[in-house]
């Protein structure tokens, strides 16, 4: 497990003005990390994901099996900053059938003409299942925060800050909602630097492999570097609440973000003290009644 002194850092507290130049996108860069040197770190991460996601796939046969809880994994970042990849290792260990991946790309006309949640609502991980949000409803205070213009209709065209307040206010309502209902909500800011971010494309055009992942949108949103970074620290200042606080998390060596995630969703999920369910009398009968048919087979099976 992470020191969770180190973890408490990442956390916005509630009630926080956030400025982003006050979490690290490197963590290896910090002076703390510096004593234990890169080469350890990298080393004690990949255990600590190893770790994690045993601890992990042990945490969510307990949820599914006691069906109380749900898991709400929301996943924001700027473009590369590792959110599939995220997903798809710190995951791996977990039973896909207890396990739902949403991913929320520009809103089709049928949702555009409903209110900004309700795409999100309809993809909840129903209880006893961790579900994962690959964007999410914070898209709508953030994307478009940067481009109103791609607000829905019945949206103001020049959208003032109390507009945007009030989609705060929705939100934390919302996820109040769903907390009082039984939902564990974990929030992650991918915290990546715009130097990785650039080392990132450039990978993706000088290696044929990644060509695919190659989007001129991408580079045409990193124009927008600074309204981006001025809608997440807003956006992370208003939402970080008590029932759904937001992570911060240094992005910049994958190694860092995967453990820092396994190892707080992992934690959070045993930390609901969760049980399997209680057997009644007339289960622990019809037990006892299959071990001893079970048990002595052709003479009770005849
Ligand atoms: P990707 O996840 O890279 O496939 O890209 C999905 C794109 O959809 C991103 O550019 C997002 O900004 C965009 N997107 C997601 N949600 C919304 C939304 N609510 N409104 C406008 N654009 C969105
Ligand atoms: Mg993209």
């Amino acid at each position: 497990m992470i020191d969770p002194k180190i973890l408490a850092q990442f956390k916005v507290a509630p009630g926080s003005k956030v400025d982003l130049g006050d979490y690290p996108t490197d963590w290896t860069e910090t002076d703390e990390a510096k004593e234990l040197g890169k080469k350890t770190i990298k080393k004690r991460a990949v255990e600590i994901l190893e770790e994690s996601k045993e601890r992990l796939s042990v945490a969510q046969e307990l949820l599914y099996a006691s069906n109380t809880h749900s898991v709400l994994i929301i996943l924001q970042a700027i473009d590369a900053a590792g959110k599939d990849g995220t997903i798809r290792h710190v995951m791996s260990g977990v039973n896909p059938q207890g396990c739902q991946v949403f991913s929320f790309k520009k809103p089709s006309a049928e949702e555009l003409d409903h209110n900004f949640l309700w795409r999100y609502m309809k993809a909840l991980p129903e209880r006893g299942r961790i579900g994962i949000f690959n964007r999410s409803y914070y898209e709508d205070v953030l994307v478009v925060r940067v481009h109103p213009e791609w607000l829905g209709p019945g949206s103001p065209a020049e959208p003032d800050k109390k507009f945007w307040e009030k989609r705060y206010e929705d939100i934390n309502n919302f996820e109040k909602h769903l907390v009082r209902n039984g939902t564990l909500i974990l929030k992650f800011f991918l915290h990546l630097s715009k130097e990785e971010q650039r080392e990132r494309f450039l990978d993706r055009i000088q290696n044929p492999e990644k060509h695919w992942k190659f989007s001129a949108d991408d580079m045409a949103e990193r124009e927008h570097w600074k309204d981006y970074r001025k809608a997440f620290e807003a956006a992370l200042t208003a939402t970080s609440t008590k029932h759904a606080p937001w992570h911060v998390i240094p992005a910049d060596r994958k190694y860092v973000s995967r453990a820092a995630i396994a190892d707080i969703i992992t934690t959070s999920i045993q930390g609901l003290g969760l049980r399997y369910p209680e057997v009644g009398e007339e289960q622990m009968k019809a037990i006892e009644e299959a071990r001893r048919k079970l048990e002595r087979p052709s003479k009770d099976e005849g």
